[in-house]
């Protein structure tokens, strides 16, 4: 028999009626096999624009073969959190791998992105300090300036005028902590990071700078928005993601090899969760190999972003400040993001409706996400099915 909703917790039946009513409600829907151009959905398959699986690795043979292997090896789970024993070999040459590949002293690989954006915001500042946030940072950022217990203060999206402005004022904080994604991953755009950099110089804080989705895809050896606007050495912390260009499942933070000792001290989502599986590990590796051997996947793919952008705008659509491979479509409000996704889907199309608290009121939208895979062939299908706004 399935067991109903317990009395006390009835009011939720309440709170998931208004999420229907106010078109915000979120539901799972379970994909089968493997992520490639066009996915398997509830029975039907469709062409999609919805992974971040920017250089269509998840699925590329090497990875896949790499991961096996491993598996064979090292066995599947990892057994215990890293400072246990779930740390291996395999994770500390991963490690390595992304410090060379970044240029950094040191790197140190997390479970997860979300985990090491939380993790690292939270053991930089404390109590008694203040943490600089953008408006439209991941949720992940957000979070560790709240479980940090840092005084936050919020400055309008890519705003670096009014971060002037709060930074300024005279206060007793022990330590700053300016973050920021560096490609913003419902906007499409890019932080402001030489401000950026000049401003935590000039008002003596530190900067973090969250590379996720740029990692693999920007700057001329793919490590992102960093390289492309000349500020590695400017930034002190980067995290980047395993999880969407690399085509796996991870995060990790590069800088010196004293912060990333603090982190193995400090970060609780790294010491107090269990390490991810060897073939993770070997798996970001074979995707590193990939990004530096493979740019054209990387240039073809913005290339083709930038046609995407042009003919969407000239189709009269409003996509914000895009300038990369995620293209918002800006709708508004979340019923009418709804209604174009579903007669996209009618079209054999995927393409995720994002609404609050993903993006801020008044901003839903379609997300566009553009990979390798997307030939010149299934733009035009989006741009057709799409046709011009109503
Ligand atoms: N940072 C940004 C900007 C993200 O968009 C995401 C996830 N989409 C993360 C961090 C978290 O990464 P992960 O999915 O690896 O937890």
């Amino acid at each position: 028999m399935e067991h109903c909703t317990h009395r006390s917790l009835a009011w939720i039946e309440k709170e998931l009626l208004s999420l229907h009513e106010a078109g915000m409600h979120r539901r799972l829907a379970a994909r089968e096999g493997a992520i490639g151009p066009q996915i398997e959905l509830e029975g039907r398959t469709l062409l999609h624009f919805g992974s971040n699986d920017y250089l269509g690795l998840a699925s590329d043979e090497r990875v896949r073969a790499a991961a096996q292997a491993t598996v064979d090896q090292y066995g599947w789970g990892s057994g215990a959190s890293p400072l246990i024993l779930g740390h291996t070999a395999l994770h500390q040459r991963l490690a390595d791998r992304l410090a060379r590949f970044e240029g950094t002293e040191a790197a140190l690989v997390f479970a997860s992105g979300f985990a090491a954006n939380a993790g690292t915001v939270a053991a930089l500042v404390g109590p008694g300090d203040v943490v600089f946030t953008d408006r439209n940072n991941h949720a992940s950022l957000l979070d560790g300036c709240r479980l940090s217990r840092a005084d936050v203060r919020t400055y309008a999206h890519s705003d670096w005028k009014e971060l002037e402005r709060l930074l300024s004022r005279r206060t007793n904080h022990r330590r700053r902590l300016i973050v920021t994604d560096s490609l913003f991953s419902m906007d499409g755009d890019f932080a402001p990071l030489v401000e950026l950099a000049d401003l935590a110089d000039r008002h003596d804080a530190m900067l973090l700078v969250d590379e996720a989705h740029a990692t693999g895809v920007f700057g001329p050896c793919g490590r992102g928005l960093v390289e492309q606007l000349g500020v590695e050495a400017r930034v002190p912390v980067r995290v980047g993601t395993i999880s969407k260009a690399l085509g796996g499942v991870g995060g990790f933070v590069v800088g010196s090899r004293t912060l990333v000792e603090w982190l193995v001290n400090r970060a609780r989502p790294y010491i107090y969760s269990t390490a991810a599986p060897a073939a993770v590990a070997a798996a970001a590796l074979a995707a590193i190999d990939i990004v530096e051997q493979e740019p054209y996947r990387r240039t073809t793919l913005l290339e083709r972003a930038a046609r995407l952008r042009e003919q969407l705008a000239a189709r009269g659509w409003d996509i914000g400040r895009s300038a990369s491979q995620i293209v918002p479509i800006v709708l508004g409000e979340p019923q009418r993001a709804v209604a174009l996704a579903a007669r996209l889907r009618e079209q054999g199309i995927f393409v995720p409706a994002i609404r609050p608290p993903s993006v801020p009121e008044g901003q839903s939208c379609l997300r566009v996400s553009l990979t390798f895979a997307h030939t010149d062939e299934a733009l035009e299908r989006l741009l057709t099915a799409l046709g011009t706004p109503r």
